[in-house]
């Protein structure tokens, strides 16, 4: 791994984290369209992100809201909007 990659690597996963200073943010995106290795490492730790963000909420909701009274709760109001 070259040296520029090996830093884009990291501000790329610090991105998820914390916004970056323009500086930062201007020197991945420049880095990005040169190097497809780092944006095949970008698109995949942002992809992951994702993924883990929507199954901490879900984890998140499950334990404050069973999905069997979520799915009571939903069907009521779908009840009582179509009067
Ligand atoms: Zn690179």
């Amino acid at each position: 791994m070259k040296h520029a990659c090996e830093e884009i690597s990291r501000l790329a996963s610090e991105k998820l984290e914390r916004s970056l200073s323009f500086m930062e943010s201007i020197r991945l995106r420049l880095h990005l369209l040169m190097c497809s290795a780092c944006r095949h490492y970008d698109a995949h730790i942002t992809t992951l992100h994702k993924v883990l963000k929507i199954r901490r909420k879900n984890t998140l909701d499950t334990v404050r809201l069973p999905q069997h009274k979520r799915k009571k709760i939903e069907k009521a109001l779908k009840d009582s909007s179509s009067d």
